[in-house]
């Protein structure tokens, strides 16, 4: 296990990732009724952009580091930068939370979170860093268990979280994998996977197992800084989004562009279509 996240908080995927995962629970909050919100693979939490590892890339100055600079933010936005607004008072972008963190602050008194991270010293971090909110559970297990493990919960709604490190050449078939559980366990949940855009012909066999995958319906949302042509970078990332909320379609079509041309580095783009519909039986594979 040799990836921290620190040293990739807040690149231009996580900046996507995250103001997802916040409309998504802006999404779900609109009714009443309690969820719970699973992270697989959750990192440590909070990470200090001042810091040694985030320093040593320096991802956040592309990322959250535009972002945060641009005046011209649409308004959807404004619960994301809420909450990294809230945790650097004095105005000087300093600290950036985590897919934990953020879904702990944006949720309610009535939700609950299971957080699982399994390497030793994150995990403890996570640990410290979550200590004193009753409503969060931090596991320190295997992600890959957490669907078998944790599904179904009491809640009738779930939002899980799947952002493996993808250090492992089987991640992707893994991801489809722990969705196709998830489902099995509990039909209606919303999962999201997050991954990275580099090896096209990889991207294809995944989209084409996620395609003839057991979830209701899935959202494919794509964000690219780069021309998707070179194998070896980071050109972009995607979000599988199965049942997403109604609403969190048409956002992400007003998002995309903004994102794109806010983030790209030698080309901006982005892709946002179904990749299984709504009742569709035996879809066909998408390219
Ligand atoms: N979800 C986090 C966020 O958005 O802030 C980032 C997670 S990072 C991409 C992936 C994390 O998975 C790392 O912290 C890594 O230590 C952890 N990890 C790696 N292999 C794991 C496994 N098999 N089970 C659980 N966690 C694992």
């Amino acid at each position: 296990m040799n990836y921290r996240h620190a040293y990739h908080a807040g690149n231009h995927a996580d900046v996507f990732k995250h103001l997802t995962l916040a409309r998504l629970i802006a999404l779900l909050a609109r009714k009443p009724a309690p969820f719970a919100y699973l992270d697989t693979h959750a990192g440590v939490g909070l990470y200090d952009l001042g810091g040694d590892q985030a320093n040593r890339t320096g991802e956040y100055l592309e990322g959250i580091g535009r972002v945060w600079s641009n005046e011209r933010a649409p308004a959807l936005l404004d619960d994301y930068l809420g909450v990294i607004r809230a945790m650097n008072p004095d105005g000087e972008l300093r600290h950036y939370p985590g897919s934990p963190e953020l879904a702990r602050v944006l949720t309610r008194e009535q939700d609950r979170l299971h957080l699982n991270e399994k390497h030793p010293e994150d995990g403890e971090l996570l640990k410290n860093n979550m200590r004193g909110d009753r409503r969060v559970a931090v596991h320190r297990g295997e992600g890959w268990l957490v669907p078998r493990a944790l599904l179904p919960t009491q809640e009738k709604r779930v939002l899980l979280l799947i952002d493996p490190p993808f250090e492992q050449p089987d991640e992707l078939e893994r991801c489809v994998h722990a969705l196709e559980e998830a489902h099995g366990r509990m039909r209606q949940a919303i999962v999201v996977i997050w991954y990275p855009i580099k090896d096209e012909r990889q991207l294809k066999r995944f989209y084409q197992k996620l395609s003839k995958s057991n979830a209701p319906k899935l959202l494919r949302a794509e964000l690219y800084v780069h021309n998707p042509d070179d194998a070896t970078r980071l050109n972009g990332s995607g979000l599988a989004i199965s049942n997403p909320p109604w609403g969190l379609e048409d956002e992400l079509r007003e998002l995309l562009p903004w994102l794109a041309q806010t983030l790209a580095q030698s080309h901006g783009g982005w892709k946002l279509d179904w990749l299984v519909e709504e009742g569709a039986v035996n879809a066909k594979p998408a390219v």
